[in-house]
Order: structure tokens, then C-alpha cells, then sequence
């Protein structure tokens, strides 16, 4: 695929030269990029009547064509937007209007907050005056997503035109994607993942097949769903895809059209490729791996059986070409192949948190004129330039002096034949101290009677592969673990609870 400069232009010379050509399609409900065009210049039309300041927009709803409207409409009028996704708690509504100050809202879904922030349902805006939009230049800020802060204030992330052309180009050029193709939108588009399937697919012609939440949460509209919608690319986090793969024909045989899995957001573990391997043996597994701040995803691999068999924890794959990874400590690079934080430094890295120059400070500064940021990832990179993820640097702990990564347990953990999923937590004393670990464990069938066999079991096989100190010692079995609203496992929540009833 050709390199673009300019996102709205390459989508609406799409829409020029075919406007016919179907680009959303949710459940046989389709519209074309003529009609996606006429829509956003509405949007833009209206935002420029009606708004006269620079700012943010807030565009409201879940996955509503409208929503790509309002999106594009707001670039083309030359504002940035912020997503929030509906049914978002009003406390952190409150706040994301606190720290954003957004200038209008535009929603698909019934707002029901009051605010003296001007608002429109996108819906009703139908003005059909031309007007030229002006866009968004390079260094403009194209969108804003917020993520949880740890001092719980959302914090925006600012993500530039330029850092979206540096993703949207990469994806398009180095994943194999073909022109045209069906993208599944399932991600809310207040999490950067829904970017993977957007913007690649509307700058290629293709279409975003979004799936509503009430399909996801409802199994059996899901599984009937599924091979109806042709897709091409599937783009999720490993856990929805661990949901996908308790059902029996989630394989190639009832999804042929699939020829791309992408996942990003938190780590694909062996188990899980290992299962999609067998199921779909012909296909594109890409981990891909990046933090919103540096725009989506920064490095990727084709997962082969090759790869499965060499790693014990699978890579994160190679770096894009115009950007580049340090390995440092606090202060330092770190010589090539030791371990330490994951820096990433080029064009796709955000200027900042909005409104928070202090939160901005600790975690972006610039290397050789370029913009880095510091990830909290801890990670090294082997000889042929393949970065690795050891965990995060908070999931670190130490029990009884003995440093050790949450993930890698669960790693461990995940490896043993009685456990389907684990997630290891520790729990604290009055002092802060571990006192001992948690293991929440979704178990396989099991011939146990009991729990307490069924744990026994586990930590034998367990102690195969681990020292004792990181074999956890209170078992808890789940039919699920629980997931944040961005679909990755809630450690953070799965913390709260464990320790809860002791602090
Ligand atoms: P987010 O900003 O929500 O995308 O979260 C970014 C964080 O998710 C990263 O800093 C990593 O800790 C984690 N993450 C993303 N992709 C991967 C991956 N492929 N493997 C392991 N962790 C990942």
C-alpha cells in the first residue's frame, strides 16, 4: 500500500473515486464512503458555524456509524476529538470534562450529564452548506484518549496528525493487510486498540465491522454472529480472544475469510497462541505491543509455531522502522541485550498528557531532538533487535527479598494442564509487606473432587518450573477473571479484593 500524508484527504479521496464502496457494515446495516463523507462535511459545516474557538470536541456514543461521522467531522473542521465510550461511569465523565475542558459534545448515545458545555446529537445534524474545512496540520492534535492515572485522574492523551500518519502507515505497509478488507471494530473507540482496526481500514478502502456490546456480552448472538460477518482482520486483546476460543468452531474451518489475527494491550501468552495456531495453522498471529502514549503499537511479530517453540514468553516483535527502543534504568541506556525499562523515542510518541505538564514531565522528555517516552515496561532486546516484555515495572514485587514479576508467575501458572487462565496477585500486610500470594485461577476440566486436590496438583506441576518462593499459596478458582472496560484482565481490581478485607 502507497504511504499517505494525510488521513481525511486519503479518506475522502476514497469516497471521490468510489463513493459507493460499502465502509461500515454492522449486521447487513451498511453505509459507503459517499455517504461518510457528505456526513462529516456536515459535521464540519455545523462545528464551524456553531464553534468558534480552538478545543477539543467530545464525540459520545458506542459503536455507531455516527461516530465515524463526528470523528471525521471534527478533524475536518479542524478540532481534535476525545471518545468517550457510552455507559462510561459519570464520576470519570465529570473528571474527563474537568481536565479536558472540552468547547462542545457530540453524541450518538442520549447524554444525560448536565453540563454548560454546548451539545448536539450527531444524528440531527443535517445542514447541507459546503463549506471548506481547513483539517488538522502535522503537528495538530488529532485525538485524545484517556487513560486511568494512578493518582485515579484520567490523564488525556494527545496523540498529533503526524503521530497517527507514523501508525496508520506502518500498519498499512508491514502487516500484509490487503486493500479492501473487513476489519472488525470491537474495541470502544475510547481505547486506542479501536484505532488498529479504524484508520487502517478507512484508509485502505476497507470496512470496519463493528460488533455492538450487547453481541459481546451475550455468547450465543456472538457465535451465531461471528461467521456471518466475512471478516478479514480480526484486531482484539488476547483476553476477548480467550473468551472467543472456549467456543469449538471459533476456527478456520467456520471463519474462513479470516487471514489476520492482531492483538496489542497486554501480553499474548503461549497457551493462547498455541490454541489459535492449531485452529487457524495458515494465518497471520500478530502480538503487536505499544501504550496509547506512543500511538497504538510500536513493534510486532508474525507468531509461527517456530516461534512458539523457541520462546517460553513469547517476543513483542520488531521495532517500526522509524522509530526506535532504549533499554535504561534511571538514568542510563543500558548495553544492548540487558534488561531494564522500555524507552520508546520517534514519531509516534505523544507531546503529552493535556492539561497536565507535571504527569507530562515525568514521563516524556526528548532524546537526540526526539521525542521519547518512558513506559514503565520492563523489557530487553536480543541480538537481532527483537524487544521482549518482562512485565510491568509496578507488577514487580519482592516476597521474602525475592524479586519477582506478577506476569511471570501467571506465565508459569498458565503453562500448568489444570489451568486455563490465572492471574497472580499479592496480598499485603498492615505493613505493605507481601504476606502471600494470590492465584485467581479459571481451571480446565479436572478429575478432582475437591479444590484442595485440584491444588495440589497445580503446585506440583507448578513447582516443575518455578522456585517455591513464587508459588502462590491461597488458590481461588473463577469461571472468569474479571476484565477492565479495555477487555485486559483487572490485576488492579483483583488487588483491591485480596486485600481489601485485610488493610
Ligand atoms: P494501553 O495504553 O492501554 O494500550 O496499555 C499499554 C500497556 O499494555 C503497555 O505499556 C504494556 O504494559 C501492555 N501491553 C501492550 N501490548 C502488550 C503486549 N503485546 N505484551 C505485553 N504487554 C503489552
Amino acid at each position: 500500500m502507497q504511504k499517505i500524508t494525510n488521513i481525511i484527504e486519503t479518506i475522502d479521496a476514497i469516497a471521490a473515486k468510489t463513493p459507493d464502496k460499502v465502509v461500515y457494515d454492522s449486521e447487513g446495516t451498511t453505509y459507503t464512503y459517499g455517504e461518510l463523507k457528505k456526513r462529516s462535511n456536515q459535521v464540519a459545516a455545523f462545528l464551524m458555524q456553531h464553534v468558534k474557538s480552538k478545543g477539543p470536541v467530545v464525540v459520545y456514543g458506542g459503536q455507531e456509524f455516527e461516530m465515524l461521522v463526528a470523528f471525521l467531522g471534527c478533524s475536518k473542521a479542524g478540532h481534535a476529538y476525545i471518545p468517550i465510550e457510552t455507559h462510561t461511569p459519570d464520576e470519570r465523565l465529570e473528571m474527563i470534562l474537568d481536565v479536558a475542558q472540552p468547547i462542545y459534545i457530540l453524541y450518538a448515545d442520549d447524554w444525560d450529564i448536565e453540563t454548560d458545555i454546548p451539545k448536539q446529537r450527531i444524528q440531527s445534524i443535517d445542514n447541507d452548506e459546503a463549506l471548506e474545512w481547513p483539517g488538522l496540520a502535522m503537528n495538530e492534535t488529532y485525538y485524545i484518549i484517556f487513560t486511568s492515572g494512578t493518582t485515579g485522574i484520567p490523564k488525556g492523551v494527545q496523540i498529533s496528525h503526524q503521530n497517527l500518519l507514523s501508525f496508520v502507515n506502518w500498519e498499512n505497509q508491514d502487516f500484509h493487510i490487503n486493500e479492501n478488507s473487513r476489519f472488525l471494530s470491537q474495541a470502544p473507540f475510547s481505547f486506542d486498540l479501536s484505532v488498529m482496526s479504524l484508520y487502517p481500514a478507512l484508509t485502505s478502502g476497507g470496512v470496519l465491522v463493528p460488533l455492538t456490546k450487547e453481541v459481546i456480552n451475550d455468547f450465543q448472538k456472538l457465535f451465531s454472529i461471528l461467521p456471518t460477518l466475512n471478516l478479514n482482520v480480526w484486531v482484539s486483546t488476547p483476553s476477548f480472544m480467550d473468551i472467543c476460543l472456549m467456543e469449538p468452531t471459533f476456527d478456520a474451518e467456520h471463519l474462513p475469510s479470516l487471514s489476520h489475527f492482531l492483538f496489542c494491550g497486554e501480553e499474548l501468552t503461549s497457551q493462547t497462541a498455541k490454541k489459535l495456531r492449531e485452529r487457524f495453522p495458515d494465518i497471520y498471529l500478530y502480538n503487536t505491543y505499544g501504550p496509547t502514549e506512543t500511538t497504538v503499537a510500536i513493534s510486532q511479530i508474525n507468531i509461527t509455531n517456530e516461534v512458539i517453540d523457541q520462546y517460553h514468553r513469547l517476543p513483542i516483535g520488531n521495532i517500526k522502522e522509524d522509530t526506535q527502543v532504549l533499554i535504561m534504568d534511571e538514568e542510563r541506556v543500558l548495553p544492548q541485550g540487558q534488561s531494564g525499562e522500555i524507552v520508546i523515542v520517534g514519531p509516534s510518541v505523544s507531546c503529552g498528557y493535556l492539561h497536565n505538564p507535571e504527569k507530562t514531565k515525568e514521563a516524556f522528555f526528548e532524546y537526540d531532538g526526539k521525542r521519547a517516552y518512558r513506559t514503565g515496561d520492563k523489557g530487553h532486546i536480543d541480538p537481532k533487535g527483537c524487544l521482549f516484555y518482562e512485565g510491568r515495572i509496578d507488577f514487580q514485587i519482592k516476597f521474602h527479598g525475592y524479586r519477582m514479576e506478577l506476569e511471570d508467575i501467571d506465565c508459569h501458572l498458565n503453562k500448568v494442564s489444570y489451568v486455563q487462565q490465572s492471574a497472580v496477585v499479592p496480598q499485603y500486610d498492615a505493613n505493605h509487606k507481601v504476606q502471600k500470594l494470590v492465584a485467581y485461577i479459571v481451571p480446565t476440566s479436572h478429575p478432582f473432587e475437591k479444590d484442595y486436590q485440584l491444588t495440589k496438583a497445580i503446585k506440583q506441576e507448578l513447582a516443575e518450573n518455578v522456585m517455591d518462593y513464587m508459588i502462590p499459596q491461597k488458590y481461588i478458582y473463577v469461571d472468569r477473571l474479571p476484565l477492565t472496560p479495555n477487555g485486559k484482565i483487572d490485576r488492579k481490581g483483583l488487588i483491591n479484593e485480596v486485600n481489601d478485607s485485610c488493610i
